[in-house]
């Protein structure tokens, strides 16, 4: 049995996918927050370069991956798929489990696959300096290391909260040469407004993206980037999921069932969109599982409304399942997945039954994510954990129901940043947190004034 399954650099897909083109319901517009209006690509205009306005509502099928992007994927791309023998032995299952492996990459995890995209696009409009906010750090790690490759200065607003707790994902970025400050910060007037609430402010996400988004819009030669939600995010990352058809492919096998963790859902998205196309294209029925915790659970307890991406307000407002964005998920050890919102592509998705969602239990998931380091060897990210957590369920549940089943999940980063998190668990002070459904209804009733 091959265990490990790879592709040349010349089998490297060469497009990516735009599921746009195929949703049988395309999301709805993103609205001006004053007017209620749909918003034009000009007003994206300070804060992206054109190019990544243009991919953003573009709904062509196939966008070329330009051959200076590929260059760069080639430092680990094509990335290997793995036969979990390790995994399935441990769980006795008649399931197959295969898994995607995106922390070969520099930074570790799947964003330095849109990182690189944007650093370029950003690099040919003349672009000097990108911002953008990090929670746990893997994002900022991303860029700093996109933008050092394309010569583009990067400035990065960490939450506080992380920033004293992963002083190593720190240390990345400045290695890569970024700036990195604790957010909130007295530089930009967001972050002030915050600080005067509460001078001893944690910081969130979402005032992180306010302060990025804040000095983008207010410097010429400054844009800004995000990691996750936006459409043209999602569809960078896509060249996972095809490069997974190729790779099982090779070994004559296909999914029934797809599982990624979810934050913003660019990791969902890349994996399972490529398998979604198989669906509209070829009447297959894989399923696509999205992962969150129970702590912050848009998807599964949210509700489709239109709310701001930040916390502040300064972003359009966009439709998606939502917590509200006032929403402050407890401090749980998956940091990449501690957003209030989903993307727009996502939501819609979700809302028309084409892909599903499930939340897990943070015991339960390092549970998993310790089962699957002893079978495998590869310490999964805290985030990758949530995914692993429901693929051994439907594993199990394959076993109790004698039927074989091909999985296939998304390890979407390593843990090694994350020893700190793993140590929790070990000894035993991680808090399983559930959300009340009173906490969540009074978060969403203080944007209900934002709906049309
Ligand atoms: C950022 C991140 C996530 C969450 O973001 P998505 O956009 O939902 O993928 C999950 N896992 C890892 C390893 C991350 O770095």
């Amino acid at each position: 049995m091959e265990r490990k399954i790879l592709l040349s650099e010349a089998e490297m897909p060469e497009f990516w996918y735009n599921i746009m083109a195929d949703m049988p319901n395309k999301p709805l517009p993103p609205l001006h927050p004053g007017t209620k209006e749909p918003i034009g690509p000009e007003m994206l205009a300070p804060l992206f370069p054109m190019e990544l306005i243009k991919q953003e509502v573009s709904t062509d099928k196939w966008v070329a991956i330009p051959e200076a992007v590929r260059e760069i994927y080639k430092i680990w791309r094509p990335s290997p798929l793995y036969r979990a023998v390790g995994l399935e032995k441990l769980l006795d299952t008649p399931a197959k489990i295969y898994y995607k492996y995106e922390g070969v990459s520099p930074a570790g995890s799947h964003k330095p696959n849109t990182a690189v995209a944007q650093a370029y696009y950003n690099a040919q409009e003349g672009v000097k300096k990108i911002t953008t906010e990090t929670g746990a750090g893997q994002w900022g790690s991303a860029l700093s290391f996109a933008c050092q490759i394309f010569g583009i200065e990067c400035e990065v607003f960490m939450v506080k909260v992380s920033y004293n707790q992963k002083p190593y994902r720190k240390i990345l970025m400045n290695t890569y040469g970024a700036k990195v400050h604790a957010s909130p910060t007295n530089l930009t007037e967001a972050g002030k407004q915050i600080l005067a609430q509460d001078p001893n402010s944690p910081g969130s996400l979402g005032i992180a993206i306010s302060e990025a988004v804040e000095v983008a819009a207010m410097n010429e030669d400054t844009k800004y980037a995000l990691g996750s939600v936006l459409n043209h995010v999602l569809m960078h990352q896509t060249i996972i999921g095809q490069e997974s058809i190729k790779q099982l492919e090779k070994v004559g096998d296909l999914p029934d069932i797809v599982v990624a963790p979810f934050g913003g859902g660019s990791n969902f998205a890349g994996i399972a969109f490529p398998f979604l196309r198989l669906n509209f294209d070829e009447g297959k029925k894989i399923r696509c599982i999205a992962v969150e915790p129970a702590s912050c659970p848009k998807l599964t307890r949210g509700k489709f409304m239109y709310d701001f991406g930040d916390t502040v307000g300064m972003t359009p407002l966009l439709p998606m399942y939502t917590l509200g964005h006032n929403f402050v998920p407890s401090p749980i050890h998956a940091g990449g997945l501690r957003y209030h919102g989903a993307g727009a592509i996502i939501s819609q998705l979700l809302k028309d039954g084409l892909i599903e969602a499930q939340s897990q239990y943070q015991n339960e998931v390092f549970e998993a994510g310790m089962k699957f380091a002893k079978a495998e060897g590869i310490i999964p990210a805290p985030e990758a954990n949530h995914a692993i957590a429901t693929v051994i369920q439907e594993a199990e549940k394959a076993k109790q129901e004698g039927k074989s089943k091909t999985i296939l999940f998304n390890l979407c980063g390593h843990g090694n940043f994350d020893m700190t998190a793993y140590e929790a668990y070990l000894s035993g002070k991680l808090v399983d947190h559930e959300v009340t459904a009173a906490e969540i209804e009074a978060s969403l009733a203080e944007i209900a004034p934002l709906q049309v």
